[in-house]
């Protein structure tokens, strides 16, 4: 990736390193990575605040921390090939598309993917295919993949997103409705196995029509 890391990137990852994020890579990708890029000029001074913010169309920038956190556990299998469901902003996706050989990411609002899309361009990341569809459906014909992240809360686990998992693939999903919980689902010899890591809060994954 093109630019230099800013002072107020890296103090962000010193943080993150303060509350539990380990993997160095996770660290270097956060520390690498304008977030300001990702937020309307008129946010741009709470870039680097460990929070979420509105990105537009009652949507929201995931809290650096659950970035990180949620990358570093999808790390752990070091997958190369990964699926990520709800672009929104795409800071997520340039963490991502940092730290493994292939990135796909679905979502559902046009003008979120194409500004996602400019963004990453501007940060020479080309490791990355955009898809404007329902992530509910995955994207079967780019499966499969060794690890799905969803950055929306999902009523249940979407069975296309097991589908398309590759043998001991691993999906990183935060399930529930009010109170959600961030859960790991592998796929193993004999089954799925799921794990709960810890509560979160996203916003929710949409069913139905495109907007
Ligand atoms: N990863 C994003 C977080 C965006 S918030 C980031 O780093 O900024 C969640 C995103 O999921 C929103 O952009 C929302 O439009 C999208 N989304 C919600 N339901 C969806 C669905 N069914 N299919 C695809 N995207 C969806």
């Amino acid at each position: 990736m093109s630019g230099v890391a800013s002072t107020s990137a890296l103090n962000l990852a010193r943080g993150l390193q303060g509350v539990g994020i380990n993997d160095t890579n996770v660290l270097s990708a956060v520390a690498n990575t304008p977030r300001e890029l990702f937020l309307d000029a008129a946010l741009g001074h709470k870039a680097y605040e460990n929070t979420a913010l509105p990105i537009g169309q009652g949507q929201t920038i995931s809290q650096p921390y659950i970035v990180a956190r949620m990358t570093e556990l999808l790390l752990e299998s070091q997958p190369k090939r990964v699926l990520e469901i709800g672009t929104g902003s795409g800071y997520q996706a340039a963490i991502l598309a940092q730290l493994v050989d292939e990135l796909c990411t679905v979502e559902r609002i046009k003008s979120l993917q194409i500004q996602a899309r400019q963004r990453l361009k501007r940060l020479d990341l080309h490791n990355v295919s955009f898809k404007y569809g329902d992530g509910w459906q995955g994207w079967a014909n780019k499966g499969p993949f060794d690890a799905i992240m969803v950055t929306a809360a999902a009523s249940r686990v979407p069975q296309a997103l097991l589908e398309q998992l590759s043998p001991n693939g691993v999906l990183i999903i935060p399930v529930g409705e009010h109170t959600q919980q961030l859960l790991r689902v592998t796929q193993t010899d004999s089954g799925f196995q799921s794990e709960i890591i810890e509560m979160v809060n996203f916003v929710p994954l949409v069913n139905g029509e495109l907007a």
